[in-house]
């Protein structure tokens, strides 16, 4: 079975459309970008897209590739303080001269719809999200699509990155999964994927999870974003040889990818929710 993930990412979109017409609310996300580079200004544009088709408003601010922790830290206090901004999204990575952490924890949490800020990262680990990473929150939104239930299942997450990997990690645990987080430093790796009911890579290594590390009938869910050596876009998973052991796999692209962007609109949404009814206590 593949597990589409552009499909299932049109039916949230459009359900999502709905859902914030009928409340009478008007979400808005404020994107930071920073620089030039030509990835990061496709996803922005990206987002700013979905948030046109779903009834979000956005807004874009744009620094120099020169800009100081400083100018970053401004620009996200200015969004924090904007009663009318509900969410905000600095995209990631950031130049090199900038302190990411610092700019990170800088977003206000009540508004940090990528929930990278360490508060929502804290609330996610005890058990009690507000804002999830979008990827794996994403991923989490498919499985459930697809009615594959991941409580009581055998779970190994490839990728142990804040971002991605340790975020995987504990949305599974909260969802009663047994899961395994392994990495660059993890011993026979092959050993433990193959135990895997549900394998979830996010290496960022073009088709690195080969058949021989897969099980029969696992279900296989690939983050990876990579371009291999001709340039093309491809997944951490070698999809053709492992798509025939697989019981269900996700594409690259169509798979993850779009499940992020309508993730963040609904991370947006529910910001818009929590703000219009005031602080949380
Ligand atoms: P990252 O920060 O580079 O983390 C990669 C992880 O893979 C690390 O934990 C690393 O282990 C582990 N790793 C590297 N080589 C390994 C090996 N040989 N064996 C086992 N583990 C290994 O990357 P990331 O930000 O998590 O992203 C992972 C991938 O997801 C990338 O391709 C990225 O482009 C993609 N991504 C996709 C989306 C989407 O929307 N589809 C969103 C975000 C990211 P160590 O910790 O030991 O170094």
């Amino acid at each position: 079975m593949i597990l589409d993930g552009k499909k299932t990412s049109e039916k949230r979109l459009a359900l999502l459309a709905e859902k914030i017409e009928e409340s009478g609310l008007y979400p808005r996300l404020a994107t930071v970008l920073v620089g030039e580079d030509p990835a990061s200004q496709l996803y922005v544009r990206m987002k700013h897209k979905a948030c046109e088709r779903v009834g979000i408003g956005s807004i874009g601010v744009e620094l120099d590739a020169g800009a100081s922790t400083q100018d970053v830290l401004d620009a996200v206090h200015r969004l924090n303080d904007d009663p009318m901004i509900s969410g905000i999204l600095v995209q990631l990575p950031l130049p090199k001269q900038i302190d990411t952490h610092a700019v990170i924890e800088a977003v206000d949490p009540m508004k940090d719809v990528d929930g990278f800020h360490p508060t929502n990262l804290g609330r996610l680990f005890s058990g009690s999200p507000l804002f999830s990473p979008c990827t794996p929150l994403g991923v989490m939104t498919l499985l459930s699509e697809y009615g594959i239930d991941p409580a009581g299942k055998n779970t190994v997450v490839v990728g142990r990155s804040i971002e991605v990997g340790r975020p995987m990690a504990a949305l599974l645990t909260n969802a009663d999964a047994t899961v395994t987080i392994a990495h660059s430093k993890t011993i026979d790796l092959a050993s433990i994927t193959q135990r895997a009911e549900i394998l979830v890579a996010a290496v960022g290594r073009p088709r690195f999870v080969t058949a021989e590390m897969v099980g029969w009938g696992a279900t296989v869910i690939d983050i990876g974003t990579n371009y291999d050596e001709n340039g093309k876009l491809c997944g951490d998973v070698d999809f053709a040889m492992v798509e025939t052991k697989a019981g269900a796999i996700t594409p690259v692209p169509g798979g993850v990818g779009p499940m992020t962007i309508a993730t963040l609109m609904e991370n947006t949404f529910a910001a818009e929710k929590l703000r219009s009814c005031g602080p949380l206590v």
